[in-house]
């Protein structure tokens, strides 16, 4: 953790606890930079009317198939305002899919099957097989490298495109947007999708086979699914002007749905990691992404953004509790899990990993326009 004060952005609050981060003569930082001249200017050109044509073209493509398009579902408000858009604004008949990490919290069940429930759609549940789940997680932790959730993330995104490619539904929807993700989080925080690593991670501190593990390399999503198998991945939030605490109103009016403490908060795992595991080992805070996203997105000031992020991120005595159960559930004790976590910290850079590739590939995606947000 770095001792010296931490540059903040005069434009939003990312700061040097981003060891990449590079500013301008006005102090602003290269994520708002990159952000007014990359994002600003096409979401201003996307609209309501471009998602409702594209809605025909779908409808017109599927007419033969059981089902228009897949969703990826968390059960945060992201996924489930996309939901309701997809049903009811643009008349499509998806296919709920949920990839069952054994995470979740009951609210995010009860979230997920009130909208399904209301809008009368067809719910797929995959549960990753715990075992393996259990067995990866535990060795990204003793991996000491800061992208805990890379496992979780790999299932949910593995598991929905190779689910749609399996059954033949072409178009996916996920919640993804510039509006609450606009700022990306530092690659030296999480990360990229790198199978290589998670094979390494898993190799020398695993003890199970990842035989049902669902497990896609950027390689088989990029070229065979997207380019030989036509997959399209849609981001519809990014057409609608997204205003999360507007879609909260809206979702808790209309499905009961509830609220949770914060972004990523639906699940146990991701908030002790995001809430404690990185602020306290890394001292990396995502809500300064998240934050600053909805700052360049005029949903909430900068000085509300500065009040938001004084305050600690979730209840210490709560951060106890899930560490006790996260302890409980990986099969260790408490003591074992808090002396994992004191080891001394890594990244990717101590194990096998591609990221020079897919650092390229992503420099490539960013130039010809697939990639919007800022990376180095
Ligand atoms: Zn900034």
């Amino acid at each position: 953790m770095t001792k010296q004060p931490l540059k903040v952005c005069t434009n939003c609050i990312m700061d040097s606890s981003d060891p990449d981060i590079s500013f301008d003569e006005n102090g602003v930082c290269d994520f708002c930079n990159s952000y007014k001249r990359n994002i600003s200017p096409n979401s201003d050109k996307k609209n309501y009317d471009d998602l409702i044509n594209m809605a025909t073209v779908i409808k017109e493509k599927s007419k033969n198939k059981k089902y228009d398009c897949i969703i990826g579902m968390s059960g945060g408000v992201d996924s489930s305002y996309l939901t309701y858009i997809v049903k009811e604004k643009m008349g499509l008949r998806p296919l709920i899919l949920m990839v069952d990490t054994g995470w979740n919290l009951n609210v995010t069940n009860e979230n997920v099957k009130k909208i399904v429930e209301t809008l009368k759609l067809d719910l797929k549940v995959i549960k990753v097989d715990w075992e393996e789940m259990k067995d990866l997680q535990l060795s990204f932790l003793k991996s000491q490298v800061p992208y805990q959730d890379l496992p979780q993330d790999h299932a949910i995104f593995a598991g929905l495109y190779n689910y749609a490619i399996e059954n033949g539904i072409k178009y996916v929807f996920t919640g993804a947007n510039f509006s609450t993700e606009g700022v990306k989080p530092p690659h030296e925080w999480t990360y990229v999708n790198d199978i290589k690593l998670i094979k390494d991670i898993h190799k020398k501190y695993g003890k199970e086979t990842l035989k049902t593990f669902p497990l896609c390399g950027m390689l088989r999503n990029r070229i065979y699914y997207r380019m030989i198998k036509g997959m399209k991945v849609i981001h519809p939030l990014n057409f609608i002007g997204f205003d999360k605490e507007k879609a909260i109103e809206e979702l808790s009016e209309k499905f009961g749905w509830v609220r949770y403490e914060n972004k990523h908060y639906e699940n146990i795992f991701t908030r002790f990691y995001e809430g404690y595991y990185l602020p306290e080992k890394f001292g990396y805070d995502k809500r300064k992404c998240y934050f600053s996203s909805e700052i360049l997105s005029n949903q909430i000031t900068r000085e509300e953004a500065i009040d938001l992020i004084s305050t600690q991120p979730y209840d210490r005595e709560i951060a106890m509790n899930d560490l006790e159960y996260i302890a409980k559930r990986l099969g260790i004790s408490s003591d074992e899990l808090l002396n994992i976590i004191k080891q001394e910290n890594k990244t990717f850079r101590d194990y096998k990993n591609s990221n020079s590739i897919l650092k390229l590939a992503i420099k490539f995606a960013m130039f010809v326009g697939v990639e919007k947000r800022n990376f180095r």
